[in-house]
């Protein structure tokens, strides 16, 4: 497989360099899988890492949080209970419940526990997620099961007002639905073997391919979506509700890792797409990507680029980025 890329210059009067000319570039890549295109910058940092004191919001905004231990019994709703007879999905500390405003047929909301309203990235680990992710996937089981006509599952977050989020206590959520996102819709028209060739030459590069944990394989997105794209792969699984034991422990380590990393790099908020479809040999994907940091006259990650025109443009590439990921995949 060509993984396309081409860079894109012309030369300015540069007043930092005496308003000689001086080339300015860009580099334009293709996706693999799908051919969108996406936009490397280099020499500017369009997404700074934070200082901003998480902590102090994470208390502020506790005393009123629908999701903490004192309120999210009284106050969440029950499914019916045909769909999942307790009302509510424990799984360890994890607790799902429907989301009160549907995003799809069946729309769930999951908490990684009521007690971790604060839980900053750096903290998140494989059993954290796990539980979550699990909770999510016997709840995607039990929808698709009980609805047939409703085949379209994901699993998806919004990690901080950022990315999305209206609610500050970290969360999940899980969607079945029987029409599929444009995403969903794209990807599943993508043949089995386009999966394997993309991953083959990635793994045969060795630039973006962090590591398989588990069965899982995890690259830095080629042509990203976003900042710090990390994708994973689930050869063998199509859809999050036939994950079994040990590859939902092996994907939650791995989200878990990468959460870690992005902490690392002094960014909390995320955004993250759990992916499936109901089409033989689908291959089940993940995509990670970083959000603005909450602080004052922040630069939003997404503009009229993104917004638009459909188009990512990022700082860094998904090189350097596969270089501080280092061999933290890699088992
Ligand atoms: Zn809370």
């Amino acid at each position: 497989m060509e993984l396309k890329r081409e860079v894109q210059s012309s030369d300015i009067l540069d007043p930092r360099n005496d308003y000689k000319p001086t080339p300015s570039t860009v580099e334009v890549r293709w996706d693999p899988l799908l051919g969108y295109s996406a936009r490397l910058v280099t020499g500017g940092r369009l997404l700074p890492p934070s200082d901003f004191d998480l902590e102090a919001l994470g208390r502020r905004t506790a005393e009123t949080c629908f999701f903490c231990p004192d309120r999210v019994e009284a106050v969440t709703p029950l499914f019916a209970p045909e769909l999942v007879a307790e009302g509510r999905i424990r799984r360890g500390e994890a607790f799902l419940f429907p989301n009160i405003q549907a995003y799809s047929r069946y729309s769930s909301v999951s908490l990684y526990s009521p007690a971790l309203h604060y839980l900053p990235l750096d903290r998140i680990t494989g059993p954290i997620v796990r539980d979550n992710l699990g909770a999510q996937v016997d709840f995607t089981l039990r929808a698709t099961r009980h609805d047939p006509g409703a085949p379209w599952v994901s699993i998806n977050a919004n990690h901080m007002l950022p990315s999305g989020s209206s609610l500050f206590h970290p969360h999940m959520q899980g969607s079945v639905d029987p029409h599929p996102t444009t995403m969903q819709e794209q990807l599943a028209r993508v043949p089995a073997d386009r999966f394997q060739d993309y991953l083959d030459t990635e793994r045969r590069l060795g630039e973006r391919h962090l590591g398989n944990l588990g069965g899982v394989e995890w690259l830095a997105g080629f042509a990203p979506l976003g900042f710090n794209e990390l994708r994973a792969f689930v050869p063998g699984v199509r859809s999050p509700e036939q994950l079994d034991e040990e590859r939902l422990e092996a994907l939650a380590e791995g989200i878990a890792r990468a959460l870690n990393l992005y902490a690392e790099m002094g960014y909390q908020s995320f955004n993250l797409a759990i992916v499936g479809a109901p089409a033989e040999g689908h291959v089940l994907s993940a995509r990670l990507v970083c959000r603005s940091n909450l602080q004052e006259l922040y630069r939003s990650d997404v503009a009229y680029f993104e917004r638009l025109h459909w188009q990512a443009m990022v700082d860094g590439s998904p090189e350097e980025l596969a270089e501080r990921a280092g061999d933290r995949f890699r088992g």
